[in-house]
């Protein structure tokens, strides 16, 4: 079959592939119908991590069951499902209490697996034809028969439940106004979740126009870092006090700001966009090793992060990988009721084997390009 293959920095190809198969009586394998590109593929697009040639990327993966193995009971063949990006057992200790983003099961001595990434178990990405889903019972999510919604379920598998487990983190509630770094899917996708949660007031940082335009569409309100420091810009539209909440959707790898040599760290500019007690959810990514970090401590993914502001203002932070599995169910079912359209995101759907293409314009944040989705059959 065909799959989307890492070849070196800033390069992967479609190349052919052996087809997955049952390995364990609870596998089932996927027939891909969409696999979305992500931010998160990003980091190993550019070569910032351990990714090696010849590994298929992609987390973000839906589409009918073309077979199970022995030991699966809720889906059979021609079900249609989305997955989970977490790989995760649902019996060990974290599954057990909802935390299916750090299973102690399927990755030993590294909670949490995802398909297609590095560092994060051994299971093949499905950006491809066919992928391998193992405890397909609990990493498959069952969605109504036919085409229909499929971009929206699509954001299902990934951005749709991570932004909303910012909110989560964040505890996001009615009437609140809430801080935003980064209008990158994940961004727009806690924006739209915050909104749904019923917050006041959200701002959306960020300097990509295109991208502030789609935050201002949903009802957000735009923050161009470019301009002037954005915590500044939020403190002065809230009274000189801040935000209630504030959410981290870029994470280590922010751009610097003209004129600044090195850019500051998302994380303080969001603890100085929050007032004094407020609760920061932090899901963009940071890394323990960062290989072409600026200094020596940033190699080490050691960060110059304002643990002393955070002190000084009183405020709480929860941080990482999203729970998929705990929101997914609920908001499948909001897209079903016409309650949430997570799709307006979506700018490209491109057969597979543009992929390579669609890797490049997305790294560069070229505008119209903010969530490509990937068909394997077009
Ligand atoms: P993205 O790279 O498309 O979006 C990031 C956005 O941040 C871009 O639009 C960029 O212009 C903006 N940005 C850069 N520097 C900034 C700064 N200094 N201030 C404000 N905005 C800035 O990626 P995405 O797909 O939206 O993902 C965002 C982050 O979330 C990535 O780090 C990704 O790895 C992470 N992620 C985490 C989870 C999780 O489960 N926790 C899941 C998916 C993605
Ligand atoms: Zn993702």
């Amino acid at each position: 079959m065909k799959a989307v293959v890492y070849k070196e920095p800033y390069n992967v190809a479609v190349e052919d592939v052996d087809d997955p198969r049952i390995e364990d009586p609870t596998d089932a394998v996927i027939r891909i119908t969409t696999s979305a590109i992500c931010g998160s593929d990003l980091h190993m697009y550019e070569g910032r991590t351990g990714a090696t040639s010849g590994m298929v990327f992609g987390h973000e993966n839906m589409g009918i069951v073309e077979e199970v193995g022995p030991g699966v009971a809720s889906i059979r063949k021609g079900d249609r499902v989305v997955l989970p990006f977490n790989v995760a057992c649902g019996f060990c200790k974290n599954c057990m209490a909802g935390n299916t983003g750090f299973c102690l099961t399927v990755n030993p001595g590294f909670a949490g697996g995802a398909y297609g990434y590095v560092s994060m178990g051994p299971y093949r990405g499905g950006q491809s034809e066919y992928l391998r889903v193992p405890f397909a019972d609990f990493n498959c999510l069952q969605l109504p028969p036919g085409n229909e919604h499929e971009d929206d379920f699509a954001m299902l598998a990934d951005i749709f439940p991570t932004g909303y487990h910012a909110t989560e983190l964040a505890q996001v509630s009615p009437g609140e106004t809430v801080s935003v770094f980064g209008a990158g899917p994940v961004g727009l996708m806690a924006a739209y979740s915050a909104m749904l949660r019923g917050a006041s007031r959200v701002f959306v940082v960020d300097k990509v126009p295109n991208r502030l335009q789609l935050a201002e569409r949903i009802g957000a309100t735009p923050v161009d870092f470019s301009k002037a420091d954005p915590a500044e810009q939020i403190r002065e539209q809230t009274d000189g006090e801040g935000t209630d909440k504030g959410i981290d959707a870029v994470g280590y790898q922010a751009t610097a700001r003209e004129g600044e040599e090195q850019p500051a760290l998302v994380l303080n500019t969001l603890i100085n966009s929050v007032r004094p007690t407020g609760i920061l959810g932090v899901v963009g990514l940071y890394v323990t090793e960062d290989p072409g970090g600026p200094s020596e401590s940033a190699k080490k993914g050691e960060l110059l992060f304002a643990m002393g502001k955070l002190f000084e203002k009183g405020q709480r932070m929860g941080t990482g990988q999203a729970n998929v599995k705990t929101y997914n169910r609920q908001l499948r079912d909001m897209i079903i009721a016409g309650r949430a359209k997570p799709s307006f995101v979506v700018s490209q759907r491109v057969p597979l084997q543009r992929a390579p293409e669609a890797y490049e314009r997305f790294d560069k944040r070229e505008e119209g390009w903010t969530k490509v989705l990937l068909k394997p059959r077009q």
